[in-house]
């Protein structure tokens, strides 16, 4: 491959980075909410795409929100001076003296934390600002409405700058019990006198139904150019670019003959006699073990006028490689050059054949690949 991160290593594959796309991606997400601020949300290393990659690409967001306060010590250590939510809040109370010296601002969604914070005597003179999450009907974080309200002004009375915040069930889908509606409906019910910026929105919400954003919305995987349905085709006209590209190389070809079999299990058959390439990226790369034959792979250069071809994956994927039929790539050699996914190829299109969505894999891209940020 001809990048020069590349060059450095011998296994030919890379994650790219492209920070061009997660500038471009914030701006939409602007665009479609002039009037809110944005928690870029980038838990779990950035959805795969690193910290170092979000930092780079996402330095314009009015703050970063995130699960692990190691990550927020990060952010201070490499000169992040915005904003930074604790999207689960403090998990014990040890770490509120942490919290309070990377000025993080939490949110609250039980008792427990409710104390912890009535009690804390904090010595930085920082105002922890708090995210209250109510549970409208998801039923997973956040206080019942019956307990929200003393919740709102206990903390209120401790000094604390209150925020209200719930999360949506159903933002992706219509037909689904909650709706938004009736989680907005809740939400209002159970904030109304109560005087404070609210945070509603996740990326699907974002994108279809922009009567529930709030002061604070929280796009997660459209920053990242994904669906957030798993289907790509929902995304197409939405004008978002895919941040991550995984590639890598053909490291092999087998010359095979009708009724051959390809890999562990046997799963394909090759109807004639026909090329098999070999790729250096398996399920130990991130890559699922799942997909199924046709998954599409990108492969350059390498149709018989010398274009670009989609060649369908032929055969179980490996721990460390996997095999595409190379009936329509009648150029490719080793050493030509594919893309897993990115900008060729949806990551949606690869969770779709694999039996999940895009969130899972790019999470999922394993520490061994490399990462590079341009
Ligand atoms: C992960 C998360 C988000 C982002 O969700 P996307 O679907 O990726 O946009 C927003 N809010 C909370 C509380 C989350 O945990």
């Amino acid at each position: 491959m001809s990048t020069s991160a590349n060059r450095l290593i011998n296994r030919p594959i890379l994650a790219s980075i492209d920070t061009g796309a997660f500038r471009h991606n914030l701006n939409r997400i602007r665009e479609l909410a002039p009037e809110s601020k944005i928690w870029s949300v980038i838990k779990a290393k950035s959805y795969g795409h690193s910290l170092e990659g979000a930092l780079a690409g996402l330095g314009s967001t009015d703050g970063f929100a995130l699960l692990d306060i190691a990550d927020a010590q990060w952010l201070r250590d490499h000169g992040w001076q915005g904003r930074i939510l604790l999207l689960e809040g403090l998990f014990h109370t040890n770490e509120l003296d942490l919290a309070d010296d990377l000025r993080c601002d939490l949110v609250v969604h039980t008792e427990n934390q409710v104390q912890w914070l009535e009690s804390y005597q904090n010595k930085s003179g920082h105002r922890f600002g708090i995210f209250l999450k109510l549970n409208s009907g998801m039923n997973r974080l956040g206080l019942r409405p019956a307990e929200y309200r003393t919740a709102f002004h206990r903390l209120h009375a401790a000094g604390y700058r209150m925020h209200h915040m719930t999360h949506f069930a159903n933002a992706d889908q219509v037909d689904r019990s909650p709706s938004v509606g009736e989680q907005l409906e809740c939400f209002e019910a159970s904030t109304e006198g109560l005087q404070a910026p609210s945070s509603l929105a996740n990326s699907a919400a974002i994108l279809w139904h922009r009567n529930a954003l709030g002061d604070w919305i929280r796009p997660g995987i459209m920053l990242y150019g994904v669906s957030p349905t798993g289907s790509f085709a929902d995304i197409v006209r939405s004008d978002l670019q895919a941040v991550m590209q995984l590639r890598s190389e053909i490291i092999d070809i087998q010359e095979i003959k009708k009724g051959d079999h390809v890999g562990y299990g046997g799963r394909y058959e090759a109807p004639e006699d026909m090329r098999i390439g070999i790729i250096a990226c398996g399920y130990a790369d991130g890559y699922p073990r799942h997909a199924e034959d046709g998954t599409p792979v990108w492969i350059e250069a390498a149709g018989a006028d010398g274009g670009e071809v989609i060649c369908p994956i032929a055969g179980q994927v490996s721990m460390d490689m996997l095999t595409v039929d190379l009936r329509h790539a009648p150029q490719a050699t080793v050493g030509s050059i594919v893309e897993l996914w990115g900008k060729e190829i949806p990551v949606d299109d690869v969770a779709q054949m694999s039996g999940t969505i895009g969130y899972e894999l790019i999470c999922a891209l394993a520490p061994r690949v490399p990462v590079e940020i341009k």
